[in-house]
């Protein structure tokens, strides 16, 4: 691609060269950048056991494949609910299990991660450390599926290449996600960058999925921003989603109610098709 600025060597494993074709990355037989848009979606963070199963049992039924949920949460305040840690892992786990969904959660620190592979499918890298380049590096050595969130202010370039430590160290299947950057705008949490998500796509052979939760940090606009990234071509969509949002112990203004959830599937699937797609 010819682009504005290119500073990304050639030879990168991030980069798509003209003959490849995205890479899927199958997660528990679960194909993520194939020809489906996968779906994940649970709460922000895993508060109880009660909480986590009944919105598995909810957005599972409506059609998502896989389930979120933090146990360590990156917190901008050291005084709010920091997550259930060990526990919550366990609670993911086994409601993964149960609901048989891939699990997806949070790593906020190296010395964490031997555990957290025990308890879950794919990992995250979450925005506030995508150039922990320490981190970064100690996943590169693990045979585990990552998403890589995107910094809360990187720019793509630096965003592929903290794709690319992880590569460099032999394990290739990273997943990047596009959850907004910080611009002068406060109406939204976040900017949602779709653009970038065409622009990461033709740039690299990786799936990109988008979190249009964190990107904007409003519920209302969650669906339409979530509609816009199947439409951009957006290997998947992850959302928050809570039971009794109003009571969520974080991210409760961004998160969709089960009904609302319910909702978005059944609109995604026609913009899915309308770009020779569907919804897994
Ligand atoms: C999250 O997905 O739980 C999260 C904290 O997101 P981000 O790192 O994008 O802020
Ligand atoms: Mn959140």
């Amino acid at each position: 691609m010819k682009g504005l600025k290119k500073k990304l060597a050639d030879n990168m494993l991030v980069l798509r060269n003209s003959h490849q074709s995205t890479t899927v990355i199958n997660v528990k037989g679960c194909p993520i950048g194939g020809e489906s848009v996968v779906v994940v979606a649970g709460p922000c963070a895993i508060e109880n056991e009660d909480l986590l199963k009944e919105t598995a049992f909810k957005v599972r039924g409506s059609g998502a494949v896989m389930l979120r949920g933090g146990a360590y949460k990156p917190r901008t305040s050291p005084y709010s609910f920091q997550g259930l840690g060990e526990e919550g892992l366990k609670i993911l786990a086994r409601i993964g299990e149960e609901m048989n969904m891939p699990v997806v959660t949070e790593v906020m620190d190296s010395e964490d991660l031997d555990l957290l592979c025990e308890y879950t499918d794919i990992l995250q890298v979450g925005a506030r450390n995508m150039q922990n380049f320490s981190l970064l590096k100690k996943i590169g050595r693990i045979d585990m599926p990552v998403i890589l969130k995107r910094g809360l202010a990187a720019t793509i370039e630096e965003w592929l290449s903290a794709a690319e430590y992880i590569l460099a160290g032999g394990n290739s299947q990273v997943i990047l996600c596009e959850r907004g950057v910080r611009t002068a705008e406060t109406w939204t949490r976040n900017t949602l960058d779709l653009s970038a998500v065409a622009l990461v796509k033709e740039l690299s052979h990786l799936p990109v999925i988008v979190d249009p939760s964190h990107g904007t940090g409003v519920r209302s606009l969650v669906a339409p921003m979530a509609r816009a990234a199947v439409a951009a071509g957006a290997d998947g969509i992850m959302v928050e989603v809570h039971p009794v949002p109003e009571r969520a112990l974080s991210d409760g203004d961004q998160s969709l109610t089960p009904k609302g959830f319910s909702k978005l599937m059944k609109e995604l699937e026609p913009i899915a098709r309308a770009v020779g797609r569907r919804i897994y």
